[in-house]
Order: structure tokens, then C-alpha cells, then sequence
């Protein structure tokens, strides 16, 4: 049902840095080790994902292409126990429905792929193809039937830093998958995919302020965090350059991102932030997942605790500096 799955677009692919997103996903749900991204004219001209993952067999290609077509969940409070960042089977539906989607992929286990185009959610190819292992998919004339959308994006270049800005948390909460982010021929950044966070943010952010950050931790009963934090000297003009990553996976939250700022106390300016990437573990039972498709805000119960527990591990680290 194309109507249906538009209706669905409008909730999942807001813009071009939504479809990035959602395809980045699904190639980390893939069990990639490398994920290479091409966009032009900041994905309005094309977005195309190239994996080195398990790929789509013949006799499913179609069936992804349709709605909650998906095979990773069952339980929605599964979603911080299980690995897949996708569960609602609704992205490549709702891609295809607004774009012309070209998908050429290849399992292991079988000796020929496929190819297969969408436009507006018609299928237009689907033939066989020789490419090995992993999938590419490149998506042009983003949003060609729906002009209400395209009017409603920002300039070229805010949409190319919400891309880059999701690609960027995207290679930090996977630093063992090998990243590389090109945009209009230009490499934006290239990660090594060797586990390391330091040299990911050293990738991303540049070696000097990687350089500038120090390691932090603690603990509770409930929670572990850990991670990377700017000195005081190194400092950003927006809040989003705190990265937070609830077991292993990118999350928004105004509070908690207050509170690692919080441990700068007045080590930082007004209107300063940190550079901060920060790996939080806990118990997925205290985790309460909101509803909004792209799953990026969460509710976590003991929140208070966990603020606290964040504001001391940044405060004590930087206090072991000297600054
Ligand atoms: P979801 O990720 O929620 O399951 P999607 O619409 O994003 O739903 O994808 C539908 C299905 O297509 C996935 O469940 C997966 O089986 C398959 N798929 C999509 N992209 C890839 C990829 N890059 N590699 C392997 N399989 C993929
Ligand atoms: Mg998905």
C-alpha cells in the first residue's frame, strides 16, 4: 500500500539525514566490519550506503521493501536487550515510497544476488547480480512526489551537518566497524574500526581535540559510565557535541547531557559545552523506550541517580588534571 507507506515516510524519513540513518542501521544490523556513505548535494541528489554485511537472499528482497517486514523483534522492550537497531520494519517501505530506491545485495550462501529498483514505491527492476557479498543502496530524487517535504528542508548545508552529525554518533557508538563519510567527492571523515575510541574521535573530531580529552569512569549499583571528555579548554557552542550512548546505543537526553556538563561546574564558560562521548551501562529493564519511530528518546528509571553518578565521574576526572 504506497499510500500507506507514505504516510509512514512522513513519521520515519523527515529529511536526507533520516535516510542515512536508517540505512546505516541496517547495514550495523548486518553484522558489517565496513560501511562506506556517498551523498551528493547533502543527499538531495543521492544517498548510497555500501556494506560489507550479510546481505538480503533472493527470496526476501521484495518482502523488505514491505511493511513491518522485519525479523529482528519481537517485544519492544526487547530494544536495549537485543543488538538490532531497527525492529519496526518500516524504513526501506517508507524510503522506496518518497525516492527512486536502487538495491543490489548478496548473501554468503548464494551464488547470485539481486538487483532490484523502486520508484515512488513501484517496483520498475528486479533482476539478478553478480556483486558479492554486502549491499548497496543508493537513493535519488529523494522526496520527487512529495514537494511539500523538499520545501520544508533547510539550506544544503544544515542538511549535510545533520548527516555528518548522524554519521559521526553512528561511527562512535560502532568503533569496530570502519566508517567512511564522503560528500560530494569529499572525504567528511574515515574511521579505522579498530575498537578504539580515542583514535575514532581523533577520526571525527581531528587529532587536536582528541588530544584534549581525557578518559572518565564510574560505577553503582545500577550503572557503569565511561568514556571520553574535553578539558575545559576544549569547548563546543552547542550541546551536541555530547554523544550519549545507552548499551551501545545513541540516544537523546536533555537532562543527562546537562548533568556532564554539570561536572564541569564553573570550569566552563556560560554557554560552553564539552566534547564528550559517553558509554552508559545498565540493566535494559530500566530503560523505558518511547514510542517515536526513530528511537532516539529514551526515559530511564533511576534518571537521578544516573545524573548524579555522572556529574562526580566528570567532576573527579577533571579534578585529577591539571588544568
Ligand atoms: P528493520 O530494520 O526495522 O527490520 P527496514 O525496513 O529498515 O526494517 O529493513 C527491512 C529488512 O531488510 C531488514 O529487517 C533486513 O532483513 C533487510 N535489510 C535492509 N537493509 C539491509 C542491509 N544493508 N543488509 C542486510 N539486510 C538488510
Ligand atoms: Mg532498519
Amino acid at each position: 500500500d504506497i499510500l500507506a507507506d507514505q504516510i509512514a515516510a512522513g513519521e520515519v524519513v523527515e529529511r536526507p539525514a533520516s535516510v542515512v540513518k536508517e540505512l546505516v542501521e541496517n547495514a550495523l544490523d548486518a553484522h558489517s566490519s565496513q560501511i562506506d556513505i556517498y551523498v551528493e548535494e547533502a543527499g538531495l541528489k543521492s544517498i548510497q550506503v555500501i556494506d560489507n554485511g550479510e546481505g538480503i537472499s533472493q527470496a526476501d528482497v521484495l518482502i523488505a521493501f514491505r511493511r513491518h517486514a522485519t525479523s529482528k523483534i519481537t517485544d519492544r522492550a526487547d530494544l536495549f536487550k537485543v543488538k538490532t537497531l531497527g525492529f519496526r520494519g518500516e524504513a526501506l517501505p517508507s524510503i522506496a515510497s518518497v525516492s527512486h530506491v536502487s538495491l543490489e545485495t548478496s548473501t554468503q550462501a548464494e551464488s547470485a544476488g539481486s538487483l532490484v529498483e523502486i520508484k515512488g514505491g513501484e517496483l520498475i527492476k528486479q533482476q539478478p547480480s553478480s556483486a558479492r557479498n554486502g549491499t548497496k543502496i543508493t537513493v535519488t530524487d529523494l522526496f520527487f512526489n512529495t514537494p511539500a517535504r523538499l520545501k520544508y528542508l533547510s539550506s544544503r548545508a544544515t542538511e549535510l551537518a545533520n548527516i555528518s552529525d548522524i554519521v559521526n554518533r553512528l561511527a562512535l557508538s560502532h568503533t569496530d566497524v570502519a566508517f567512511s563519510l564522503v560528500s560530494d567527492g569529499k572525504t567528511i571523515f574515515k574511521t579505522a574500526g579498530n575498537g578504539n575510541l580515542k583514535q575514532a574521535v581523533s577520526a571525527i573530531y581531528g587529532l587536536t581535540s582528541a588530544r584534549q580529552m581525557i578518559e572518565f569512569s564510574g560505577a553503582d549499583a545500577d550503572f557503569a559510565v565511561s568514556g571520553l571528555i574535553s578539558l575545559p579548554k576544549l569547548t563546543r557552542a552547542a550541546r551536541s557535541y555530547i554523544s550519549l550512548l545507552i548499551n551501545g546505543r545513541y540516544i537523546k537526553n536533555f537532562r543527562i547531557s546537562k548533568a556532564v556538563v554539570a561536572g564541569y561546574g564553573s570550569k566552563l564558560m556560560v554557554g560552553r559545552y564539552p566534547l564528550a562521548v559517553v558509554n552508559i551501562k545498565l540493566d535494559p529493564l530500566l530503560v523505558d523506550v518511547n514510542v517515536h519511530p526513530t528511537k532516539q528518546e529514551v526515559r530511564i528509571s533511576k534518571e537521578e541517580q544516573l545524573e548524579f553518578l555522572l556529574t562526580k565521574a566528570v567532576s573527579q576526572a577533571l579534578s585529577q588534571e591539571n588544568l
